[in-house]
């Protein structure tokens, strides 16, 4: 599914991923606009496999896989928020 395909470079600097937290619904995966993530072979500590970053080049930071995951398990930073938290840490 990507229709977000304008050829534009976006700012965004990695996805992070919580692989314990995930329930394996796909939600991040299916409806990512840029196809970004797939579905790992591996299994989580509950059991479930969990997503991860195929093409982070792709990744436009929208935040929908933030929004659509109910185990708040998936987050995009911009290159920004990246450097606050490499600064702060
Ligand atoms: S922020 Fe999430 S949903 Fe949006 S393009 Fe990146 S991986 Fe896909
Ligand atoms: S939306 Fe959340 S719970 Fe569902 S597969 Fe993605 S990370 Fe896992």
């Amino acid at each position: 599914m990507k229709f977000f395909n304008n050829g534009m470079k976006t700012p965004c600097g990695e996805i992070h991923i919580i692989e314990n937290r995930c329930k394996g619904c796909g939600f991040c995966v299916t409806y990512c606009p840029r196809d970004v993530l797939e579905m790992s072979k591996e299994f989580n500590a509950k059991g479930y496999h969990f997503p991860q970053v195929k093409d982070i080049d792709s990744c436009i930071c929208c935040g929908l896989c933030e929004m659509l995951c109910p185990e708040f398990a998936v987050w995009a930073t911009t290159i920004k928020e990246k450097e606050v938290v490499e600064v702060l840490s």
